[in-house]
């Protein structure tokens, strides 16, 4: 079994772009090469925890859909707790929601108003940053409950759509960047 550890080269030689998907002149990032890789999913989430170790964070806030898959194992490697931002409609429970707009139309996200305790210590992850949109409206909810985001970080970002500019009150993070 080999223990050399996974670059971001490796991580990024593992991503499938898929032209022209959901719709024209989309260039789908495809994740799903590098989640069926033991060594390259287990090296993405130690280098999306880099920086923490156990003890640093209170819980790991995942984006739906595929935020959840990174920060649910980054919640059990930093030994922390795990919270969903969800797409509207989906949480059982009293919520807050944000709205954000999209290229055509809008998109609501929400959380469960009791997800946060006041002052909790939050590392907010998803797997893509394109115009920063989702991850922003995902944290105006978590500083409505009063968390401290410590950090925002993806696994690929889209450096020419300059969401980075809308995160800028936060420390971000991305590991590939297009
Ligand atoms: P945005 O709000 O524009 O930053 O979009 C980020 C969200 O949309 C993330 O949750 C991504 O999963 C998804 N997304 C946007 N563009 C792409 C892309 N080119 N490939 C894969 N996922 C994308």
């Amino acid at each position: 079994m080999s223990h050399a550890t996974v670059t971001v080269t490796d991580l990024a030689h593992s991503i499938r772009n898929v032209p022209d998907f959901p719709k024209p002149g989309i260039q789908f990032k495809d994740i799903t090469p590098l989640l069926a890789d033991p060594r390259l999913l287990s090296g993405a989430i130690d280098l999306m925890t880099a920086g923490f170790k156990p003890g640093d964070v209170d819980a790991v806030v995942g984006i739906d859909a595929r935020g959840f898959i990174f920060a649910a194992a980054a919640a059990v490697k930093l030994k922390a707790g795990f919270i969903p931002v969800r797409k509207k409609g989906k949480l059982p429970y009293l919520t807050h929601e944000e709205t954000y707009d999209l290229e055509y139309g809008s998109s609501t996200v929400a959380i469960h108003i009791d997800a946060v305790r006041p002052g909790s210590r939050i590392l907010l992850l998803d797997d893509l940053l394109a115009t920063g949109g989702t991850a922003e409206a995902a944290a105006r909810l978590l500083e409505k409950i009063g968390a401290n985001i410590l950090q925002i970080g993806f696994l690929i970002e889209l450096g020419f759509l300059k969401g980075r500019h809308r995160l800028h009150r936060f420390p971000v993070k991305s590991q590939i960047t297009y």
